[in-house]
């Protein structure tokens, strides 16, 4: 049996080895997106190498097993199926689904799931552009290059944003939605600020929230 905390770990494990394309992930890594200490994620590392659901090689990093992949691949899946739900069918705003398909995503069993999943037309991406992967873990492709990565002058659509709610309410005031398309239209590296346009409005956002906002070039 495996605790919510556990499947959490093997979930943000997943999401960061194929948001970050490399099959090993160091400790730091997971405190920065889990936001707890060092120590604290290397006992839980450890209780999670003994269940057989992560491989740990000294120096080098952490990786999934088969076993552990099985258990994010649900986790991950029964987490934007609901959240899917709760936008498309109650029609609640995507800055407030998280919470809530946190704890359903732990208490979904699977036959429910594969219901839902039908039900609500097979969706390929939650709300955020996050791909839904089928029960084999195959997924449609994720988008990984951020804002602050393109150049003046590329076109791009937004393909993918960071499921945190202190940006998706910016990016709500500040009218910025998935599958706009915007233009770079400047870059002041040394202040840290990009101008964006979608050919009626300028918009000035800073590197931090560039790095939270995925795009697909257009041009
Ligand atoms: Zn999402």
């Amino acid at each position: 049996m495996m605790n919510r905390a556990e499947e959490d770990y093997i979930k943000t494990i997943y999401e960061l080895t194929i948001e970050k394309k490399q099959p090993l992930m160091k400790t730091n890594e997971l405190s920065e997106r889990l936001g707890f200490s060092d120590q604290s994620i290397n006992e839980m590392i450890k209780k999670l190498e003994k269940k057989n659901l992560v491989s740990f090689i000294p120096y080098k990093g952490i990786s999934l097993t088969n076993k552990g992949k099985q258990v994010a691949i649900r986790m991950v899946r029964a987490h934007r199926i609901w959240e899917v739900f709760l936008t498309e069918k109650l029609g609640m705003p995507w800055e407030s689904v998280h919470v809530d398909a946190e704890m359903l995503e732990h208490a979904t069993s699977p036959e429910v799931l594969e219901k839902l999943y039908h039900y609500l037309g097979d969706p390929k991406y939650c709300q955020h552009g996050n791909p839904i992967p089928n029960l084999k873990g195959q997924m449609n492709p994720i988008s990984v290059t951020s804002l602050d990565e393109m150049n003046i002058g590329d076109t791009f659509k937004i393909t993918r944003v960071m499921d945190y709610k202190e940006l998706l309410v910016y990016l709500n005031q500040h009218e910025i939605k998935l599958n706009d398309t915007y233009q770079i239209k400047s870059k002041d590296t040394f202040n840290g600020l990009l101008i964006i346009s979608d050919h009626q409005k300028e918009k000035t956002i800073t590197v931090k929230t560039a790095k939270m906002l995925f795009g697909h070039k257009m041009s």
